[in-house]
C-alpha cells in the first residue's frame, strides 16, 4: 500500500497508466546499481530517487573535484575532497529520504562486482572507459541482469540497453564493441578529460538512462534492446540504430 505522502509525492507519474499505484509500488521494491556518481551517474541516480526507486547501490572510488563541477550535479562546491558516493548519498537522501542509499566507496573490480550487482535488479553504467564498461557487461551475463548503457564525448551521446543477461537472442556491449579503443592501438582514446564534454550532454544522456531503467523495471514500452541511441547536440540530432548480435562474442558465448 502507498501511504498518503508517497501518493503525493509520487501523483504525477503515479497518473502515467502505465505506471500507476502497482508499478509505483514496483518502483518501491526495485533495486538498482549505479557505477559511477559522475556525469551519467548524476542525473540517472538523481530521476531514480525521485522516481522512488526504493535501493540504489552507487560505486564510485573518486573524490568531488572543482572541474567535476560543471556537469556532476550531484555535487557541490562545499563537497570538494569528498568522496563522490558519500556526496551522492547526501544529496539523494535529501531529494528523497524514502530512497535507501548504499554507498561504495571504493574502486569497482571482478570481485566486488560480483557481490554488489547480486543483489540488485538491474544495472546503470555510468563509467567512463572501456575496461569497466567491459566487465559490467560481462557480470550482466554471468548475474542474469540488464545492463543500461550511456556514454558521452564533446556534444554527442550514446543510449543502449543490453538484455544478453535475461535474453540469450540479445547482443550485448561487446557485440558492438568487439575490440576496445584502448586495445585497438589508440594510445590517445578521447576522452571526456582530453577532449572535453558539455554539461547537458551527460544530462540528457543520464536522465535518458533513468528513463530505459524504469521501463526495464516495469516492463512498459519499446526496450532498447538490439538498438543503440545516437545523439548529437550541436546538430540537434538523434539516430536510433540496430545493433546486430556478434556470432563469435566471446561474453555472450561464455
Ligand atoms: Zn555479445
Amino acid at each position: 500500500m502507498l501511504s498518503n505522502d508517497q501518493m503525493v509525492r509520487y501523483s504525477r507519474q503515479i497518473l502515467l497508466r502505465q505506471i500507476g499505484g502497482e508499478g509505483q509500488r514496483r518502483l518501491g521494491a526495485a533495486s538498482v546499481f549505479i557505477l559511477g556518481a559522475g556525469g551519467l551517474g548524476s542525473p540517472a541516480a538523481s530521476y531514480l530517487a525521485a522516481a522512488g526507486v526504493g535501493h540504489l547501490v552507487i560505486a564510485d572510488g573518486d573524490r568531488v573535484e572543482l572541474s567535476n563541477l560543471q556537469r556532476q550535479i550531484l555535487h557541490a562546491t562545499d563537497r570538494i575532497g569528498l568522496l563522490k558516493t558519500e556526496s551522492a548519498a547526501r544529496t539523494l537522501q535529501a531529494l528523497n529520504p524514502e530512497v535507501r542509499v548504499t554507498a561504495f566507496g571504493e574502486r569497482i573490480d571482478e570481485n566486488n562486482l560480483k557481490t554488489i550487482i547480486a543483489g540488485c535488479d538491474l544495472i546503470v553504467d555510468g563509467s567512463d572507459n572501456f575496461a569497466t564498461r567491459y566487465l559490467l557487461n560481462q557480470a550482466a551475463k554471468e548475474a542474469g541482469k540488464v545492463l543500461i548503457s550511456g556514454a558521452v564525448l564533446g556534444f554527442e551521446g550514446q543510449i543502449a540497453t543490453f538484455r544478453h543477461g535475461v535474453d540469450p537472442a540479445a547482443p550485448c556491449y561487446r557485440c558492438l564493441y568487439p575490440v576496445s579503443g584502448e586495445a585497438n592501438g589508440h594510445e590517445a582514446v578521447p576522452t571526456c578529460a582530453t577532449a572535453g564534454v558539455l554539461g547537458a550532454v551527460t544530462g540528457v544522456v543520464g536522465s535518458w538512462q533513468a528513463a530505459e531503467a524504469i521501463k526495464e523495471l516495469l516492463g512498459i514500452g519499446v526496450s532498447l534492446s538490439g538498438s543503440l541511441v545516437l545523439i548529437n547536440l550541436l546538430d540537434g540530432i538523434v539516430h536510433r540504430v540496430r545493433i546486430a548480435k556478434d556470432p563469435c562474442c566471446p561474453v555472450c558465448n561464455s
